[in-house]
């Protein structure tokens, strides 16, 4: 399996200004190549990535001579995005959507370049990598996985360099633990109720870091336009982004990894993410942001382990269900507390989650591990392919 450690770099000077001029070749061979493509596409011919990156490469020793000074890697994996982008455009069109035509890339916004690991021009060793042409380099920490190095993205964000290294490995975390089946509701108000009764509070950013935020927008607003004091209350603001993004998923990694781990089976609703994206208001989008995250973690750290990942049909009614007697009522969002005339009385979230640990009970004709064979199907159990199985799983 294919897993991804993204660690800090602390690159000296000389480094920092190599990375840079990587990320400029790579942005310039990418926007070269969507002109390219454009202007081929216009003449009437079909416009591949794989002929985009051998007309470069024939002419970039005389036209872009400048190409030569970093990895070339880069310019070619610029490319190889663009036919990616390219192509999820196709399909979106085909799905009859309405997508935005690739773009072309402007300097300081996702600023990356990747290395590939041909003949072990990069190895890890403690906390340094050594990448392509450049040498080795400190990290923060050291690589979490053992096996293959597949490839390096080293990348700009708002604190810094940081490196993306993919590695082939067959380190498992370890398996379950016997727990049986436990359904996972996840909310607004608490992030997740879990069928045994634990409450995972919302992901809300730290108070404090709320009040940082809200005052760090407003002297950002308060800065000339261009002047380099916006630009340094631009980037405090991203750094703070940052960290509060980080102490989401680091928690969100915590509940995936308890799941997986404690538990056979783990039933979860299917939620419509697409739907969600048309939403209101901003804890809304934060908390649509952390399922769509929440479910992608586990679904590979599942089939790490070996648990069963039962999802439910959105359509199933988990909220209005009573548990104890199976009435459906009519409930509004407001209503907290799930009042049954059978004399069940439950909070919300426990009953929806305890329906949810039912229905996945009731369809349980798999075997662990084998994610949704059989009747699985039709209950909405997602069958995980072997592509998935094998799905790059970046932290
Ligand atoms: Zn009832």
């Amino acid at each position: 399996m294919l897993r991804v450690h993204k660690i800090k770099l602390d690159p000296n000077q000389a480094q920092a200004i190599y990375f840079a001029r990587a990320c400029g070749v790579a942005r310039f061979a990418y926007n070269w190549a969507l002109a390219e493509w454009k202007a081929q596409y216009d003449a009437g011919g079909k416009p591949s990535e794989t002929a985009l990156r051998k007309q470069l490469n024939g002419i970039k020793g005389e036209q872009f001579p400048w190409m030569s000074e970093v990895t070339k890697n880069a310019p070619q994996q610029a490319i190889k995005n663009l036919g990616t982008a390219f192509q999820n455009f196709f399909r979106r069109v085909k799905q009859g959507g309405k997508p935005s035509y690739p773009k072309f890339k402007k300097r300081g916004l996702h600023d990356s370049f990747r290395a590939d690991n041909g003949s072990d021009d990069i190895t890890c060793d403690g906390k340094t990598i050594k990448l392509p042409r450049i040498g080795w380099i400190r990290m923060r920490e050291s690589l979490r996985f053992g096996g293959t190095i597949k490839s390096a993205t080293v990348s700009k964000m708002a604190d810094g360099w940081h490196v993306a290294v993919v590695v082939d490995t067959w380190e498992y975390t370890s398996g379950r633990l016997g727990g049986g089946t436990v359904g996972v509701d996840l909310g607004i108000k608490e992030f997740a109720t879990l069928s045994t009764g634990e409450v995972i509070p919302a992901l809300k950013p730290h108070r404090a870091a709320h009040a940082r935020l809200v005052r760090l927008s407003r002297s950002l607003s308060r800065k000339q336009n261009g002047s380099s004091n916006r630009a340094k209350a631009k980037a405090k603001l991203a750094r703070l982004h940052l960290s509060i993004a980080n102490v989401r998923k680091d928690a969100l990694h915590k509940l995936t990894t308890s799941l997986a781990t404690r538990f056979d089976t783990v039933a979860i609703e299917d939620l419509n993410v697409s739907g969600m994206i048309k939403n209101r208001s901003l804890a809304r989008s934060i908390a649509d942001a952390s399922f769509a995250e929440f479910r992608r973690q586990l679904e590979y750290k599942t089939a790490m382990t070996g648990a069963r990942l039962h999802v439910v049909n959105r359509f199933f009614p988990s909220s209005k269900t009573c548990h104890s007697c199976g009435t459906i009522h009519v409930m509004k969002l407001s209503d907290r507390v799930m009042v049954c005339d059978c004399g069940n009385i439950m909070d919300r979230d426990l009953n929806a989650a305890m329906n949810l640990e039912q229905h996945a009970a009731s369809s349980a004709v798999s075997v662990c591990g084998e994610n949704g064979s059989g009747s699985g199907r039709k209950t909405g159990v997602k069958p995980l392919s072997v592509k998935q199985k094998e799905a790059v799983c970046a932290d």
